[in-house]
């Protein structure tokens, strides 16, 4: 069989969970939606479901694979729903469900529910996607409870630019919030993963870690907290072929990498096909048989090439890490012009391995 397979490690996510409820004193939903970022959405909180205190996903449809595998903790849909006809799913199944528009809210007036409604609130705080205008806030608020429609409520806002340590936006969101939601006196979440690693100060009840739970870092340079993260994913595979080329030989298609000497190339079964990113450069890390190497050339949809000049003890079958506990995710996202979580929810093809270790 192909040797190509992501493995997970559920002993490092469980890590990553409890390092962000540890750093902020905080209740944390993990968020697992589009799959948990790649690591497999059932796998993860069924591994996390006895510590955490809920789950969040974008939509309902990622909602109802959680309860159909028998996660029976609490699971929060970001989006709310998209049309009205959800919300009877939504109080049969107990989802905690984000009004982030004045539709939504509407649509909850005209409704009847056999049971009361949890509801995540959103103000727009400056990041201009979604969530209530801090003037309509406290308003939509009052609406929300006049419904006699809803049981627990929870107040919230989401960063545009927490990842920033450096810039002011992300106090100044917290600015607006806080002035909107003064005197609303029930719980607040303002803060996604930059902002439980990053800004301590913050005021939480509850945080909404998401990718630090797979051990990869948001930030751009080193960070106390980011530094303590475990990767979760190792994505691996084997040499498959070697040959020894001379000086002036271009490797792979467009002969973008033509060797500069006498090389040795490995030839690994991992493409973009697999979700490893066409964009990395020749030069990106790669690790073979516990020693660091590269990238040479480009990356076709099966297979890629590797320096193995360096590595003589390597050959046929030896292991290849193309990202995890050595090759950071986030090292190679910056290599190719991406961030880790886009390398990470586009993992595709190769089997997914559950460990403990
Ligand atoms: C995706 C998401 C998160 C998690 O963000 P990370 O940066 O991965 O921690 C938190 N809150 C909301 C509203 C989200 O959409």
């Amino acid at each position: 069989m192909r040797p190509s397979r992501a493995v997970i490690d559920l002993q490092a996510l469980r890590h990553n969970y409890q390092l962000a409820r540890e750093t902020t004193g905080a209740k944390a939903l993990a968020v697992i939606k589009a799959d948990a970022y790649g690591h497999g959405a059932v796998r993860v909180a069924q591994a996390l479901e006895t510590e955490a205190d809920g789950f969040a996903v974008a939509c309902i449809e990622e909602a109802l694979e959680l309860r159909q595998a028998g996660i029976r903790a609490p699971v929060l849909l970001l989006e709310g729903f998209f049309e009205a006809d959800e919300l009877p799913l939504i109080v049969e199944h107990d989802f905690w469900c984000v009004v982030h528009s004045l539709w939504q809210l509407e649509a909850i007036e005209k409704t009847t529910v056999g049971k009361p409604l949890n509801v995540w609130l959103k103000m727009d705080s400056g990041m201009h996607r979604v969530g209530i205008h801090p003037a309509e806030y406290p308003s939509a608020y009052q609406r929300l409870m006049a419904t006699n429609k809803v049981g627990k409520v929870v107040l919230m806002t989401h960063f545009a630019r927490a990842d920033e340590l450096d810039s002011a936006r992300t106090d100044e969101q917290v600015a607006i919030f806080r002035s909107a939601a003064a005197g609303l006196g029930v719980e607040v979440s303002l803060r996604n993963s930059p902002g439980v690693m990053g800004w301590p100060s913050v005021p939480s009840d509850w945080v909404r870690p998401g990718i630090m739970l797979y051990g990869a870092t948001p930030f751009d340079q080193p960070q106390s907290v980011a530094d303590r993260l475990q990767p979760v994913m190792t994505l691996e595979s084997k040499v498959i072929s070697v040959r020894e080329l001379p000086a002036g030989e271009p490797i792979g298609y467009g002969g973008t990498f033509v060797t500069d000497r006498t090389m040795r190339i490995g030839v690994v079964a991992v493409g973009y096909a697999d979700g490893y990113p066409r964009q990395a450069p020749t030069g990106t890390p790669v690790m073979i048989d516990g020693q660091r190497s590269q990238l040479l050339g480009r990356v076709s949809m099966d297979m890629l090439c590797v320096d193995l000049t360096h590595v003589p003890s390597a050959g046929l079958g030896s292991r290849v890490e193309l990202w995890g506990k050595n090759v950071r995710v986030s090292d190679l996202a910056a290599h190719a012009g991406m961030i880790p979580y886009q390398i990470l929810c586009n993992l595709k093809r190769v089997p997914r391995v559950y460990t403990e270790a």
